[in-house]
Order: structure tokens, then C-alpha cells, then sequence
């Protein structure tokens, strides 16, 4: 069964036909900054398993660092998806409806997380990217 999500406003939809995976808690200053949170959260998908099935035009996509970025609704600004090289190949986990099929697995960029914030769950924490993972946050942007 496909994973369906979406935006605050609901103009904008995804569908995502394959397994998520590779979910992080991504605590750099560029998420804080994109979601107004302490942290934001991400799972990877395949590329060619993703499609916006509404509200594709109202799509922003904006670069932070060369051929990555996020994409977020120009309608109400919810950030849905992370791209690299124009794919998308994560997802936000918090707009997904009903159970994405996985759950956070570690702690990415506690080095630069806010300072209000303590991370009181058990799971593993990297100062940066993990060894195994230096990708850019197209997977957890
Ligand atoms: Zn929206
Ligand atoms: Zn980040």
C-alpha cells in the first residue's frame, strides 16, 4: 500500500509506492531554520518510487547547498520533501498520514543543535553525518 502525505493546506500530495527508510532526527541550524523546531525528522526514499499526485505547481524547491534542497508548499509553507540533483529522495516524516512503516534511528548534526533543546531518547547521536551516510539532506536535508 502506497504512503500517502501531505501539506498543512492540503493543495499539495504525495504518494510514495515503495518502503521508506534510513530515518533521522536531523538537529543542523538549516532544519531548525526550515521547520521552527529543535529538530526535523526525514526518511529516504526512492526516487522512483515518489510522486506528487496534487498541487505539483505549487512545489518550491530551494537549494541550500549545491543540487540539494527542500520542498516546501508556497501555499501554507509546509515542508514535505528533500531533493538532490532534483530528485526526491526523502521525505518529512511528520507529513505522512498514518503509519509511515519505520521510525527514527538516530540523532544527525547534534554537534549544532540548539542549545534549549536536551535529547532525552536512547537513540544514537552523530555530531555530524553518520560514517555510513555523508550524503547531502537529500536524504535528511
Ligand atoms: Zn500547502
Ligand atoms: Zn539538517
Amino acid at each position: 500500500m502506497a504512503i500517502k502525505g501531505g501539506c498543512l493546506c492540503g493543495r499539495v500530495r504525495y504518494e510514495i509506492a515503495g518502503r521508506l527508510f534510513n530515518s533521522s532526527h536531523c538537529h543542523c541550524s538549516m532544519c531548525r531554520r526550515q521547520h521552527g523546531a529543535a529538530f526535523a525528522t526525514y526518511a529516504q526514499c526512492n526516487p522512483d518510487d515518489f510522486n506528487w499526485t496534487s498541487g505539483a505547481e505549487l512545489v518550491k524547491v530551494f537549494e541550500t547547498i549545491p543540487e540539494a534542497g527542500w520542498c516546501f508548499c508556497r501555499e501554507c509553507g509546509s515542508t514535505l520533501a528533500g531533493t538532490v540533483d532534483g530528485q526526491v529522495t526523502s521525505i518529512t516524516l511528520g507529513t505522512v498520514e498514518g503509519d509511515p512503516g519505520i521510525k527514527p534511528e538516530l540523532h544527525i548534526f547534534t554537534g549544532s543543535r540548539a542549545r534549549w533543546h536536551e535529547i532525552t531518547d536512547d537513540l544514537p547521536q552523530f555530531e555530524e553525518w553518520p560514517p555510513d551516510n555523508r550524503e547531502p539532506p537529500g536524504k535528511a536535508p
